[in-house]
């Protein structure tokens, strides 16, 4: 039988309105704050001595090794597949392609559920039957409802899923596979969210929406702490990233703000730079980014083969720009074509067959490489949050040029 490590007694002592800061108590079902309808973010004990790395339960294999640093308070409620911890790759072959000094990939792709979206679900969901909930619904792109269809068959917990007809059939049938409850869209995952509200007006069912329950946040942050553990807590001059609703953004960045707190980074060390990456098909972010909109309110969006950036009005979008701000990042938009290009080199240079948002990712180093913004002596760390396979009927054929 698999050895099940113990969690670390949980350090949360609150969460707070990202608006306003008003405190709301950590051991109640939380969803929004009540203050600003805003997400709640959480807050941790950061008081004790601790030299870098302690406190980790080395012996777990999964994100759950930085259990202090995590919301749940009863080992009975984890629900687990044994996520997190994905290899940080180098990148040889294309680095040597493009004079690159350091170049990384950390691959989500290995990740149950085949996305980094199973960290955030895993949290969520062992939270959700923390609290005593029955059921869950979650609009989603694709992966984020696939993660928690099969996050809440592991924990015994119902699951509605709501996402675009339009989505690869992969998705919706490995939530068929897990006995969820799929519901189709015409549109995108705004629309989607519409449909939630509709179908959970009476609030029998947790709202899983991005942001919206405190929680999957939590999860995506532990990539931020596994990125400092395995470069021996000096973290890459640059990070980039695929941006849709923006857990996995934030969530870094909280990671490396608690670890600068926890004294598991050097004080005076700089945090990486921090760039956000959009599909041309849908880029709010990159528009208010560049005063083009006051914010993304009104922001239409079109498909896009990266699924998971179809997110035209992000709840996060605030927090995303102040992490840009506050990390002297930028955001890049990738086209089409442009993913499929970088899939090709990802996939013939290095064998990895990412999904277009990881491609997408790697196609925005290049990007600012040659506009002089990334020099090539620079660190630089490439997250690929996606299996390739399950995009399988979106890039079939395009192999070649
Ligand atoms: C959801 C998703 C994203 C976007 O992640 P956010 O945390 O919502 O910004 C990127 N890539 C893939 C593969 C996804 O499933
Ligand atoms: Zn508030």
């Amino acid at each position: 039988m698999k050895r099940v490590a113990t969690l670390p007694q949980s350090r949360i002592h609150a969460l707070h309105c990202a608006q306003c800061q008003t405190s709301y108590s950590p051991f109640e079902l939380q969803s929004v704050s009540p203050c600003c309808q805003q997400p709640l973010v959480a807050d941790y004990d950061m008081s004790w001595p601790l030299t870098p790395g302690a406190g980790i339960n080395l012996a777990d294999s999964s994100m759950w090794r930085y259990g202090a640093l995590l919301p749940l308070l009863d080992e009975a409620n984890k629900v687990t597949l044994g996520e997190g911890l994905t290899p940080l790759l180098t990148l040889p072959r294309l680095a040597a392609r493009y004079d690159l000094h350091a170049l990384l990939l950390k691959d989500e792709g290995q990740n149950p559920t085949g996305s980094f979206k199973a960290r955030g679900l895993s949290m969520a969901i062992s939270k959700a039957k923390e609290l005593g909930v029955s059921g869950c619904i979650i609009p989603t792109a694709g992966n984020a409802g696939v993660a928690m269809a099969a996050y809440c068959a592991r924990g015994g917990l119902s699951a509605t899923v709501v996402m675009p007809r339009h989505t690869p059939e992969a998705f919706k049938e490995e939530c068929y596979w897990y006995g969820a409850q799929v519901e189709l869209v015409d549109g995108l995952i705004n629309d989607c969210a519409a449909r939630v509200r509709q179908l959970n007006a009476g609030g029998e069912l947790l709202d899983i929406s991005t942001l919206k329950e405190p929680y999957r946040l939590e999860g995506k942050k532990t990539m931020g702490y596994e990125i400092a553990e395995q470069l021996n807590w000096q973290l890459p001059d640059v990070l980039l990233y695929p941006a849709g609703g923006g857990t996995g953004l934030i969530g870094i960045w909280k990671a490396f703000r608690e670890m600068k707190a926890l004294g598991w980074l050097a004080p005076e060390a700089a945090l990486p730079r921090m760039v956000a990456v959009q599909a041309e098909n849908c880029c709010p972010l990159l528009e208010t980014y560049l005063g083009h909109q006051p914010n993304c309110h009104n922001y239409t969006g079109r498909p896009t083969l990266a699924n998971g950036l179809a997110v035209p009005r992000p709840l996060g979008e605030p927090l995303m720009l102040e992490v840009l701000r506050e990390s002297n990042g930028t955001v890049v938009a990738i086209s089409e074509e442009g993913m499929l290009e970088g899939m090709r080199e990802l996939g013939q240079q290095e064998g990895l067959f990412v999904a277009p948002e990881g491609a997408a990712v790697w196609m925005a180093a290049r990007k600012l490489l040659a506009e002089g913004w990334l020099h090539a002596d620079e660190r630089i760390l490439l997250l690929n949050t996606g299996n390739g396979q399950k995009y399988m009927s979106n890039v079939a054929g395009r192999a070649w040029a």
